[in-house]
């Protein structure tokens, strides 16, 4: 028996990297799965992965930043499962620059898909869950939240989430529902690839470089994220709320 047998989870930017992660995690515990992400082909390989592990998903396209996609993307998912226990805001994106060089149009983009789009979806979920009186949402914040040169609109959204966090934890708490946040440090994935590529450095050159100031010496994988996920969203959690969880191989103190 799995821990999140006859769960529905909905996981937002799950096509690839940690959002994917979790999915496979969440599946193997017993969830079934609704992969959102920008497009249904996004989706495919994440569908295909968590049917292989023997449960059940559903691909769906929806831009988290556009309340009426998160609005139609949930009603999709409770037709085809019936209910939402558990919603993993996930979803995101970089516009790095300094800030004195950083665009408007940078700022809104970071905000309106991390922060934004995870108050859309929080909203979306919380009709179902305080409905059924109980419900797991998970924020991704990120060690970034403690600030970092070139990052202002991402520090911003992934520090404003853990308020966010806090926040819906304190309303819905008396329908059961726990809000919480994890934070990651630097995990390997598409998004850290294509960041070092921008700083004209290559993944293995940026994971040496920074694995010196990790106290555990290494970059994250995908899964550590996911594993930590997959407690906060299990009944093992029960009693944890509007709490941020840093995974980040060591104190989080600062960026590296
Ligand atoms: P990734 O780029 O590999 O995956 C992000 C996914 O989100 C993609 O599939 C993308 O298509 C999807 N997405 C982007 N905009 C979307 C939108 N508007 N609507 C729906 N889906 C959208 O990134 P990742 O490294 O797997 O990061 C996942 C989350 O973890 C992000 O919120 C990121 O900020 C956070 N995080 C990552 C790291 C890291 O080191 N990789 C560290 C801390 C926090």
């Amino acid at each position: 028996m799995g821990k999140l047998d006859g769960r529905v989870a909905i996981i937002t930017g799950a096509g690839r990297g940690i959002g994917r992660a979790e999915a496979e995690r969440l599946a193997e515990d017993g969830a079934k799965i609704a992969v959102l992400d920008l497009s249904a082909e996004a989706c495919g390989d994440t569908v295909e992965a968590v049917e292989k592990i023997g449960s059940e998903a559903i691909a769906v396209a929806c831009d988290v930043s556009s309340a009426q996609q998160v609005e139609a993307a949930f009603q999709e998912v409770a037709d085809r499962f019936g209910h939402v226990d558990i919603l993993v805001n996930n979803a995101g994106l970089l516009r790095d620059n300094l800030s004195f060089k950083m665009s408007e149009d940078d700022w809104d983009k970071v905000l309106d898909v991390h922060l934004k789009g995870s108050f859309l979806c929080s909203q979306a979920a919380q009709k179902y869950m305080v409905d059924q009186e109980h419900g797991k949402i998970v924020m991704t914040s990120s060690i970034v939240a403690l600030g970092n040169k070139g990052q202002a609109n991402y520090s911003a959204a992934k520090g404003a989430l853990q308020s966010l966090a806090r926040t819906l934890a304190l309303e819905l708490g008396r329908f059961n529902v726990n809000v919480n946040a994890v934070a990651p440090g630097w995990i390997e994935t598409e998004m850290t690839k294509e960041a070092a590529e921008r700083a004209g450095i290559s993944m293995e050159d940026m994971k040496e470089q920074f694995s010196k100031g990790i106290p555990l010496k290494r970059f994250g994988r995908p899964e550590d994220i996911a594993n930590v996920v997959a407690f906060l969203v299990s009944d093992d959690a029960s009693y944890i709320s509007g709490e941020t969880l840093y995974v980040a191989g060591g104190p989080s103190s600062s960026v590296v």
